[in-house]
Parts: structure tokens; C-alpha cells; sequence
């Protein structure tokens, strides 16, 4: 089933005829995933989500695969053990977004870790996550950690450790699964919302109204099962299901701020500790490095989680106690991002404290709701999803369980077998005309599908990259419009704010012209875009 925006109208029409085994509502990366476990099993699959895939929390993230180190300080053994090794799984399926990122972790005076427990801790995480040899845990003397990186604060600084985490790009890893699932014949739609679950005579799901969002026009899709992925809004469904007692959500807001990599030129990425006892990432990405996160507790509107001042400062606090020669002011922070953890409540539990634990609700009509968990974990918690759905099946109508083989699964774009860097060399040798480093971008995004981006540019863009690439997503990406394109799909909304600036009536006017939208829906794009680009770029209290 081909992934192309050009195909809406097509897809409106199948999704009103067909019965599906299973409608999945919500397109991050929770969603996205339960979409391809379940079409690769054999189920006929069809995945909704109410705005663009990944608009939610699972674009939202620090973007990093973890191994977890944080859980081990809550005791969350398993928790560790599982994300570690679906770490590997990753980075083997999906090598051209998910990037080794060695981690120094610096000891500081006061800090939440000594030397002699920092070395057991990562020891230990190294044995628990199935860390290879030669990416195990380095302890470093002070004088070893300020080569590493010259800009620590020495005056609290004792030592340090280096230790491996993965980086990745949360929004496009979720597309890359959705890509995947399409590959193997699921249908999934953005701009649709499930309004309400329909049910038969027992009074058990079997569909839902759904709205499309750009006509308004409501459609009644027929399925045997409903699973709520839709994270921060898990809640929302469960009422629309009259469904929502015992546990219930805790929403958490995390931000991170961008700033300039020349205002914070950090060596390498940094996991440091914060005075109150936290710990903050500071990673580089570019000719940027990012810094978060918080976690509050949010009860404000689950659509637009925004930055707030004080968050800024916070974290710009923290970053200069531990950086103290950059003087970061929050004019340096050139963009933000906000996203909401949608945790299961823990009474008298702090945000931090929360576990990340994923757990599965089933409700009296049958709706199956996943909430909590991580972005790395996502495949596991598809799993353990689709293990529901099928049992159910087999109960009731004879369904031949085939066990999850998503593990064995390239993501689409992961079938580059050397480092991004060589495979745009590789390449290059073809494609002469274009520069190394815009390869490379583009590897780092597409992977082995960039070849697709660069022989468009040649033979239908007369060599402009930035088209190709947006075509590319029209047609491989559901890509609908400029905001989908400069923010979900390539992230310069956050990373590259000049190329977005420069070129976006271009590429709007080619988005336009593409669909031939209506000046009203012109007009809504404008706002919309308006409305993420300014959330993104200020900073209110
Ligand atoms: C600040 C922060 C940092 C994090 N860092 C990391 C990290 O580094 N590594 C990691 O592994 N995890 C991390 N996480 C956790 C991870 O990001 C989340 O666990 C994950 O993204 C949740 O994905 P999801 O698909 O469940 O939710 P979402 O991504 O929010 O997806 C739910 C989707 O459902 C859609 N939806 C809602 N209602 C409807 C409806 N009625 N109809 C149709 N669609 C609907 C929404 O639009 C949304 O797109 C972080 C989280 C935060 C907040």
C-alpha cells in the first residue's frame, strides 16, 4: 500500500468499505508501531490519527534510544534490561536514525552520584542493557573528563564517565515505522479524528465515526478490535468509552531549548546533574546543541503544551551552573519544544518519581488502551498490544496467532550497511553535482530511500534538493503541507531555522499547487504553521 498524500481521497473511500480486524487510533510512535506488529501477523490494519503523525509527544522527546540509566537509580531493573536490548534491535533496523552518541557524565561535588557509585551504576547498566564490549562504560580522573570537555565547571568537577546512549529522530523514526506498515499493507491516515466508537448489540466496540479534518466529513470505519494509542489523549478516548476508572493518566511537561552551537560549544554530548537533584541532557545535533528536560506536572491544554519562562530559565540555570563560561541568556535560546509524558498516576508520587512503566486497560466494550512507556520501547509495547488483540481473535473466531517478528524487521530507509557518512560518499560518486554535506543531511533522515530524493532532483527538480525532498514526502510520507514538511518530517523548525526562512514560500507554493487546496484551507495552513512556528520561537509565562 503506497504512503502518499496524493492518495487521500482513494484511502476515504477503502476506509468506509472495508471491515478491519483492527482500528488503532493515534499516529505516534506507540500507535505507529502497534500498526506494523499487527499487519505483519496478519491482520488487516487501519491506524487514524487526528492531526499529523508524531504531532504529539512522540515528537516531542529528548530523541534519544536509551539504555535507561535513569531507571537504575529507581531500581526499574527490568525496565532497563528490556530498553537496552530493544536499543540493539533499533540500531540494527533502523541504522541511519539511530546514531551511537557517547555520553560523558561528569561527578561533581554534591552531585547525585560519587565516583565508586557512578562506575557500579554504569557497570551495571552495561551488564543489564547488553552493552557490546567495546561501547562498556570509561571512568575518567577530573583532568581526563576536562579534555573530554573543556567547558565542565572544574571548580565542583571530580571526575567523570563515558557511556553510550543512541540519538535518534523521534518523528521521523515514528514515520519510518508508519512507512513500514504501509510496505505491508496497513492503511494510515493523518487528519482524522476518532470522534466515538461504534458497537453492536453486546455493547462491544465495533468501529469508529471519524472525522476528517479538512472537510469535516464524518466516516464510519467497521472493525473487530479498537486499541487507544493516543498518549497524552488516552484519557479523552477512555471517557468518549465511558470507560475511564480505576488508574487514570498523570501528564508530565518536558521542554528543551536549542540553542546555538557557537554559544554552548560543547565537545560531545552531557548528561549533567541539576542543583535539585535531577539530571539534563545537552546534546549537539548540527551547528545546534539542545538542552532538557523538566518534568512538572501539566493540567493545561493537551493540544498545545507550550515553554513557558520559567521553564527556560531553568533549564538555562542549570546549563550555566554546569557550563559557566557560556553565559547563556535566554535570547540564546533560538527555539523550544514542549511535550507531555503520559504516565499512569502513582498517588504521592513527584513527576520524576513516576514510573515509565507501560501498562494495558481493557474497558467492558472492549476498547484497549496502552499508556506510559518510551519512545524506545515502542516495539515491545506493540507487542504486548497485538498479543491482546490476537488472543481475543483466536477466542472468538479460530485466529491462528503468529507470533511478533518485528525484531527481525528493517525499517524502511535502514538498508544502509555502513555509517551515514560512507553511504553518502557512496552516494556522491553518482549524484556529482550535489554537496557532500546536504547528502549526508538527507541520509541521516531517509537513509537508503535518499537515493529516490537525489535522482528526483536530478531528472524532475532540475537539481533543487529542497522540492525533491518535498515531494518525496507528498508521495512516501503523507505529507499534506509545509508544516508537516519543515516540522515533522526534517525537523528545521528546531535545526535549521535559515533553510526553513528562506525557502518556505517556495515550498508552500509547491504544497499548494500539488493539492490544489482551496484558499480557505490555504489560509488555515498559514495559521496553523503561524501558530507552531511562534509556540516554538517565544517564550510566555
Ligand atoms: C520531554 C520528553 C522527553 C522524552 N524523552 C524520551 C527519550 O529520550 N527517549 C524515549 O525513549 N522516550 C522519551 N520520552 C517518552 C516518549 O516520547 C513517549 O513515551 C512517546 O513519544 C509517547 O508516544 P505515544 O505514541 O504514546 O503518544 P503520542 O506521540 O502523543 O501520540 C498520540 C497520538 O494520538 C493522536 N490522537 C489523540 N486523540 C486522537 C483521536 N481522537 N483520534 C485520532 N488521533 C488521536 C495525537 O494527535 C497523537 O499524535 C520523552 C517524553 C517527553 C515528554
Amino acid at each position: 500500500m503506497p504512503f502518499s498524500a496524493r492518495n487521500r481521497a482513494t484511502y476515504l473511500k477503502t476506509i468506509e468499505r472495508e471491515t478491519y480486524d483492527l482500528i488503532v487510533v493515534g499516529g505516534g510512535i506507540t500507535g505507529a508501531g502497534i500498526a506494523l506488529d499487527a499487519v505483519t501477523r496478519g491482520l488487516k490494519v487501519c491506524l487514524v490519527e487526528k492531526a499529523d503523525f508524531a504531532s504529539g509527544t512522540s515528537s516531542r522527546s529528548t530523541k534519544l534510544i536509551h539504555g535507561g540509566l535513569r531507571y537504575l537509580k529507581q531500581l526499574e531493573f527490568g525496565i532497563v534490561r528490556e530498553v537496552g536490548q530493544e536499543r540493539a534491535i533499533l540500531y540494527k533496523n533502523a541504522p541511519h536514525i539511530v546514531l551511537p552518541e557517547r555520553m560523558l557524565l561528569p561527578i561533581i561535588k554534591g552531585g547525585s552520584l560519587g565516583k565508586r557509585s557512578t562506575s557500579l551504576g554504569l557497570y551495571v547498566y552495561d551488564r543489564l542493557a547488553g552493552v557490546e564490549k567495546e561501547e562498556r562504560r570509561n571512568m575518567l580522573t577530573k583532568e581526563e573528563t576536562l579534555e573530554k570537555e573543556p567547558l565542565l565547571n572544574q571548580d565542583i568537577l571530580l571526575g567523570g564517565g563515558i557511556y553510550v546512549e543512541y540519538r535518534s529522530d523521534d518523528a521521523r523514526l515514528v514515520i519510518e515505522v508508519l512507512k513500514t506498515a504501509a510496505e505491508r499493507g496497513a492503511l494510515s491516515m493523518n487528519y482524522i479524528e476518532c470522534q466515538s466508537f461504534t458497537h453492536d448489540n453486546k455493547g462491544k466496540i465495533n468501529g469508529a465515526l471519524c472525522k476528517d479534518i479538512f472537510t469535516g466529513k464524518v466516516y464510519k470505519i467497521k472493525a473487530k478490535k479498537a486499541i487507544n494509542a493516543s498518549g497524552p489523549w488516552v484519557d479523552t478516548l477512555r471517557k468518549k468509552d465511558n470507560s475511564l476508572k480505576g488508574k487514570h493518566l498523570h501528564l508530565t511537561k518536558g521542554i528543551h531549548i536549542v540553542v546555538k552551537k557557537e554559544k554552548l560549544p560543547v565537545k560531545q554530548a552531557v548528561y549533567f546533574d541539576v542543583q535539585d537533584g535531577r539530571m539534563m541532557f545537552a546534546i549537539p545535533r548540527g551547528n545546534k546543541v539542545y538542552i532538557g528536560t523538566t518534568d512538572t506536572n501539566y493540567t493545561g491544554s493537551v493540544d498545545h503544551p507550550y515553554a513557558t519562562k520559567e521553564d527556560v530559565d531553568y533549564i538555562l540555570s542549570a546549563a550555566n551552573y554546569m557550563f559557566p563560561t557560556a553565559n547563556l541568556s535566554v535570547d540564546d535560546a533560538e527555539s523550544s519544544w514542549a511535550g507531555l509524558r503520559p504516565l499512569i498516576h502513582e498517588e504521592g508520587k513527584s513527576p520524576s518519581d513516576l514510573s515509565r512503566k507501560d501498562e494495558i486497560f481493557i474497558s467492558d466494550s472492549n476498547l484497549i488502551s496502552i499508556a506510559g512507556g518510551k519512545l524506545t520501547g515502542y516495539r515491545k509495547m506493540a507487542e504486548r498490544s497485538v498479543n491482546v488483540v490476537c488472543k481475543q481473535l483466536k477466542l472468538e473466531e479460530g485466529y491462528e496467532n503468529n507470533p511478533c517478528i518485528t525484531d527481525a524487521i528493517k525499517l524502511s530507509g535502514g538498508n544502509i550497511d555502513k555509517s551515514p557518512e560512507d553511504y553518502a560518499r557512496d552516494l556522491q560518486d553518482d549524484f556529482k553535482q550535489f554537496y557532500l554535506d546536504d547528502i549526508i543531511e538527507l541520509v541521516k533522515k531517509y537513509g537508503s530511500n535518499t537515493e529516490i530524493i537525489l535522482a528526483s532532483a536530478q531528472t524532475s527538480f532540475k537539481n533543487n534538493l529542497l522540492l525533491a525532498e518535498a515531494d518525496y514526502c507528498i508521495e512516501y510520507e503523507m505529507t499534506n503541507n509545509a508544516s508537516d514538511f519543515f516540522i515533522r518530517r526534517t525537523g528545521r523548525l528546531y535545526f535549521d531555522r535559515p533553510k526553513l526562512n528562506g525557502n518556505i514560500t517556495e515550498v508552500d507554493k509547491y504544497f499548494n499547487q500539488q493539492f490544489g487546496y482551496s484558499q480557505e484551507i490555504i489560509s488555515k495552513n498559514h495559521m496553523d504553521f503561524e501558530t507552531e512556528y511562534e509556540g516554538a520561537v517565544s517564550f510566555r509565562n
